[in-house]
């Protein structure tokens, strides 16, 4: 046993299994949950990024170790992380878990990372979390070789513990635990209270990422459906705990948050955008006009699945409130002119272009944060959520966690 300084995690609003709350960090910052870290990207300019997080109004970032020790040769996210940080944003670092097992799965390089390598990066950079260097689960293992890599996820967290200066190391330590069922998180949840003597109270899930998405294996894993039921589980298993989601974003961070998750990562924001996709409250992926590969695109009467209402995508576009939006918006009035020069505006390949579609963007997904906050103090999450998912291929999912949730009767409120 390891007494460690946890990260101290107070729940000030509950509605159903959401929470809102307050994580108080070992460098003694506070930062308020749910929370959305924006990856860094590997492709934009330190200043293309700095501006974008800053007029996007972006609070809290993830860098990971993965990346800074082997891909970025020049530092230029190394200064990036400084000039963010200097400026007040909450810095969160990944090991490179999940980097380290794509490339073995491509084959592609040979880097070797270990918790000594990660710890090292972490502790020279100023951030508030550094993550355990954890092991995803293959989605073509057998189960004696997912037991390996759940055993070495928990061996890599107690060498970085020995390795942890309890003295003078100013970031708090993320443990993360991996499983495709509730036995197997059970497993190594147990192992992470033997070895702090105490309940985590600040925990990661890894490995959901196949079960969302489309990819080789993921029949494996349970799909979506088992995702809503391990992330329950979980949130009843530790229901004081902080717990983040690695790789949920989208508009599945809305079944995670439903489902009681206080943090997740966005990494998909620039790609997106630089493809020329725009995003709107609880409408998946969108561009801006018709496109040769045939992508949906914004229109005035989308049809809502199994009903005859229309939403009205333009409209949405039109009266977005984010600091690229509102000039073509004035006093909240707009013309047809008015969409035909934003559409134009946005839908070009220059830099300018792209920058209006990432502050759009990143805009929306803090907002959308806040809209999520302001519901669960409101006890109006399941409201919320299902208006945002009422025209998304995820409402039967949605709907399976009302369910689950009526069935449980969960309160976690005595723990208030
Ligand atoms: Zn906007």
């Amino acid at each position: 046993m390891i007494k460690i300084e946890q990260i101290v995690y107070k729940i000030t609003h509950s509605d159903n299994l959401s929470r809102t709350g307050v994580i108080t960090l070992k460098n003694k910052k506070k930062i308020k949950t749910p929370i959305n870290w924006m990856g860094l990207s590997i492709a934009e300019s330190v200043e293309f990024q700095y501006n974008a997080f800053k007029m996007a109004g972006v609070t809290n970032f993830l860098s990971n170790v993965y990346d800074l020790k082997y891909q970025d040769k020049k530092g230029i996210r190394n200064q990036l992380i400084y000039k963010l940080v200097s400026e007040g944003l909450f810095h969160k670092v990944d090991s490179g878990g999940f980097q380290l097992m794509k490339q073995e799965i491509t084959g592609k390089k040979n880097y070797e990372l270990t918790p000594e390598i990660a710890y090292n990066v972490q502790k020279s950079l100023p951030c508030e979390i550094g993550v355990i260097l954890d092991v995803p689960l293959g989605t073509n293992n057998n189960q004696r070789m997912n037991s390996k890599k759940i055993d070495k996820t928990i061996e890599n967290f107690q060498k970085l513990l020995k390795l942890y200066d309890q003295e003078n190391d100013t970031f708090s330590i993320l443990p993360v635990v991996h499983g495709h069922n509730g036995k197997m998180l059970d497993y190594a949840i147990n192992k992470v209270e033997n070895i702090l003597g105490e309940p985590p109270t600040a925990l990661g899930i890894g490995s959901l990422v196949p079960m969302v998405k489309p990819i080789k294996g993921s029949g494996n894993t349970g799909g979506k459906s088992n995702f809503i039921n391990i992330l329950i589980h979980l949130r009843e298993r530790l229901p004081k705990t902080f717990i983040h989601a690695f790789g949920i974003g989208g508009t599945m961070a809305y079944l995670a948050f439903l489902c009681g998750i206080d943090s997740i990562d966005s990494n998909g924001w620039i790609l997106k955008a630089s493809r020329g996709v725009i995003q709107l409250p609880g409408v998946s992926d969108r561009f801006l006009n018709k496109k040769s590969h045939g992508r949906p695109y914004l229109i005035e009467n989308r049809k809502i699945r199994g009903t005859k209402k229309l939403i009205d995508e333009i409209h949405m576009f039109m009266n977005c409130k984010c600091p690229t939006c509102v000039k073509y918006c004035e006093n909240g009035n707009w013309a047809e002119k008015d969409w035909t020069r934003k559409r134009d505006d946005f839908d070009q390949y220059t830099e300018d272009s792209r920058m209006k579609r990432v502050v759009h963007n990143l805009w929306l997904y803090q907002n959308e944060l806040n809209l999520i906050k302001q519901a669960i103090k409101d006890r109006r999450i399941i409201d919320f959520i299902g208006k945002r998912l009422q025209n998304s291929i995820y409402k039967s999912l949605y709907l399976k966690i009302i369910k689950k949730i009526d069935s449980n009767q969960t309160d976690i409120s005595v723990f208030l």
